[in-house]
């Protein structure tokens, strides 16, 4: 898979993924990751890419010649249309089932605003959807753009070594994680649960299916309303809540 990411700020969004597991799977090539500067693209003989808003009011707007002018040049570059996602804070909250469905994708371009924002008709003309990496504001798309990258990319082909790894994962069955231990067994006078250390798989699997169930029933409740739950997990549930009464 192929993200392209339009931003003011390519040097900050390579810092990012240029380290850690995200920049082994760029080196790797498991993920390809290339990032734009939108100024390169202005017409401005000063340099410039934002101008004061019309009807007034704070803060700059990005204008809309060098970033249609950026996408346009990656589109000729990739020979196709890569999905436009505009990173802003009135798109729709990222999921986790969000990115798995745009890691099935072979492309998409991820648009950064800055300051105020971007003129709204070049976001008519080539923004596909918008998504939020939560309800609140930021100073810039980049860090919104590379939280999706990120997610999307590790669950893609050899990022991660085990493919375990992402999908026992809290959020990608719909239910959070279990409580994870390591050495040593006893801390603080604490002691891991018996049955991690029993050897036995099976009790295993179910202490950590059912502890998934708990830590979602106790911190996010509202997540249960939309898991795929089997009857045993439905009974199970009430077995919590009838304790608690
Ligand atoms: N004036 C805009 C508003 O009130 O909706 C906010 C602009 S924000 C200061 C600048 C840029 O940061 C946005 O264009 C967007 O790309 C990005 N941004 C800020 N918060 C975000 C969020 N929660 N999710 C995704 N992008 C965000």
């Amino acid at each position: 898979m192929r993200i392209d990411i339009l931003t003011l700020f390519p040097e900050m969004c390579e810092s990012v993924l240029s380290e850690s597991i995200i920049g082994r799977a760029r080196a790797n090539g498991f993920v390809e990751i290339e990032c734009h500067n939108i100024r390169d693209y202005t017409e401005d003989k000063h340099n410039r890419v934002d101008d004061a808003p019309y009807g007034g009011g704070t803060g700059m707007i990005m204008q809309a010649q060098p970033v249609y002018d950026c996408f346009g040049a990656l589109c000729a570059s990739l020979g196709k249309r890569p999905r436009l996602i505009y990173m802003s804070p009135k798109g729709k909250v990222l999921t986790q089932q969000k990115a798995k469905e745009l890691s099935t994708l072979d492309n998409i371009a991820l648009l950064c605003g800055h300051y105020e924002g971007v003129d709204e008709r070049v976001l008519e003309e080539i923004v596909d959807e918008e998504i939020s990496i939560g309800d609140y504001v930021l100073t810039g798309g980049e860090l919104p753009a590379l939280v999706l990258a990120d997610c999307i990319s590790r669950m893609l082909p050899g990022v991660l070594a085990n493919e375990d790894a992402f999908t026992l994962e809290s959020h990608y069955s719909g239910l959070l994680e279990y409580p994870q231990y390591t050495r040593p067994a006893e801390w603080h006078g604490k002691s891991v649960p018996e049955v991690l250390i029993s050897g036995h798989h099976a009790n295993i699997g179910k202490w950590q299916h059912e502890k998934s169930l708990e830590v979602t029933f106790r911190k996010r409740p509202d997540l249960l309303e939309k898991a795929d739950l089997s009857d045993k997990d439905a009974a199970f549930i009430d077995t919590i809540k009838n304790s608690e009464k």
